[in-house]
């Protein structure tokens, strides 16, 4: 935009959103789903077989987006996740964990092909079950799935390399916890580094989209893996706790909120169980006064909006350096109106749908919260579907370091924003939460990078992006947001005992 430009802009009045549709407006481009089967009912993945749940419960599954169900789950119980551990053991004592790196490799790069055919049937079942727009399944999650598949694949005949001067061995059975906000991504960081290694699994998807989870598993059967190195138990928080108290699971990854976390860690201590836990964020993101304003103005749109805010290393705090935080303001606001809320399966939709009631509910307590600590909201003026779980694009101001809506996740599309004079002011303030998973800096000067890449107690420091991932790259927290890293060689590591 032109400084001429710039001088004459008009902040947007409340009645300006038929100006901006009318600009805007796209027709609707529906993905169509007439390819993609979902059955009325998924069982329990255990030993290379589809079975029913020791109990015979089964519980929905809803779609965010509409609030209808789509299909049921069965719910595991202390039984089930014995015979999955059971199978899980032999799986790994007479074959997986002797079977050449290479054969292992094998096996995961042809499930990633696999995925690859598979890709656009996975990305429309993750946006139908988890509410997320098909534009960030299909181009983000999905890819990234095969990605890692792919990594760890060329990672599972070169493990004595990996660790010079060590053996690697594989751990054993590991017991692998996910959340609702990647499904099947979240799957892939947990499984393909655990395979490569000559580990078994037994995965608890999380509750509300398991079914990528499911589904995967039936690629894991087209795929002729052997028995048993797979589990796939669905079920809620007490099938997860099942798992983490097994006496037979070597390790336990977990990936979620860091209440359950610390659960997990209490359960296991004293155990010799291993573990890895990746838990919440209040990611930073500051901007400095010679950042390239536009081009940050679209990573943070990016980095809280895409995906209604649900990643945990969401930057879902903006620090804006004095002199341009009416200058950023009044671009996020611009920008925030042209942003589309909507049917997840729409190509169009930039924002989908609240992942579950839960959490809906969750975002709105957090947003009146935020009104009761005296923030100003500023919300996208978007229509929205009336059915769904939807909430519009939220800006916080006005809000104070002490604010809950400063310090707790809030983990939906919500940014609280402040304002810095100094980069070691910056880094104070983004520093002062009990979490530290991630961050992200934006200035034209090396130097600024370099001063809070490192000043940043974060697993991760983006500049001038954010939300980058790749299968090389460790990821993981300090403080309250985790123990471990997942990822790279690093999340190798954690899949191994090293000789
Ligand atoms: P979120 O707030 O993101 O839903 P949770 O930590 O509640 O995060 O859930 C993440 C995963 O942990 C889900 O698969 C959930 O079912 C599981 N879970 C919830 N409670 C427990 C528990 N007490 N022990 C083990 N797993 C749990």
């Amino acid at each position: 935009m032109s400084e001429t430009t710039e001088t004459t802009y008009k902040p947007t009045s409340p009645n300006s959103k038929l100006d901006f549709a009318s600009v805007w407006e796209y027709d609707p481009a529906p993905e169509s789903t007439a390819n993609v089967k979902v059955k009325e009912r998924y069982e329990l993945f255990i030993d290379g077989k589809f079975v029913k749940p020791s109990k015979g419960r089964y519980f929905p599954s809803t779609n965010p987006a509409t609030k209808e169900v789509i299909t049921e789950f069965a719910e595991a119980t202390q039984n089930d996740i014995d015979q999955a551990v059971k199978a899980a053991r032999k799986a790994f004592k007479n074959e997986w964990s002797s079977l050449s790196g290479k054969t292992r490799g094998k096996y995961l790069y042809r499930i990633a092909r696999m995925l690859q055919e598979r890709a656009r049937e996975f990305a429309i079942l993750e946006s139908m079950d988890g509410g997320k727009p098909i534009r960030e399944s299909r181009d983000v999650d999905i890819p990234l799935v095969a990605a890692h598949f792919f990594y760890y694949a060329g990672w599972a005949d070169k493990l004595e390399y990996a660790f010079p001067g060590k053996t690697p061995e594989p751990i054993g059975v590991c017991g692998q916890i996910i959340p609702w906000n990647f499904p099947l991504l979240m799957l892939a960081w947990k499984i393909a580094p655990a395979l490569a290694c000559g580990n078994t699994v037994v995965l608890k998807p999380a509750e509300t989209t398991s079914l990528t989870a499911l589904k995967f598993a039936e690629l894991v059967q087209d795929a002729g893996l052997p028995s048993g190195v797979v589990n796939i138990v669905t079920g809620a928080g007490q099938t997860g706790a099942e798992i983490v108290n097994h006496k037979d699971i070597d390790k336990i990854a977990f990936t979620g909120s860091t209440g359950v976390g610390k659960l997990i860690q209490k359960s296991i201590a004293g155990t010799g169980k291993k573990f890895t836990l990746e838990l919440g964020g209040k990611g930073a993101m500051i901007i400095f006064e010679d950042a390239p304003v536009d081009q940050a103005v679209e990573g943070i749109i990016n980095a809280i909006f895409f995906n209604q805010g649900h990643v945990c290393c969401a930057g879902s705090r903006l620090l804006v350096q004095e002199g341009i935080v009416d200058q950023v303001i009044r671009k996020l606001q611009d920008r925030m109106e042209m942003l589309i809320v909507g049917d997840p399966l729409d190509k169009n939709t930039d924002v989908g749908a609240i992942n579950s009631e839960a959490q809906f509910e969750t975002v709105n307590k957090y947003l009146q919260i935020g009104l009761d600590e005296g923030a100003d909201v500023y919300q996208s003026k978007c229509e929205i579907p009336e059915n769904g779980y939807f909430i519009r694009p939220t800006l916080l101001t006005n809000v104070a370091q002490s604010n809950r809506v400063v310090q707790e996740e809030i983990f939906g599309p919500v940014l609280t924003v402040q304002t810095f004079r100094t980069a070691d002011e910056a880094i104070t303030k983004a520093n002062n939460t009990q979490y530290g998973l991630a961050g992200g800096v934006w200035t034209d000067k090396g130097s600024k990078i370099f001063k809070v890449g490192a000043g940043l107690r974060s697993g991760v420091v983006w500049a001038n992006t954010y939300n980058k991932f790749d299968p090389t790259s460790p990821f993981g927290g300090y403080k309250e947001s985790g123990v471990g890293r997942e990822g790279g060689l690093h999340g190798l590591a954690a899949y191994v005992n090293l000789r």
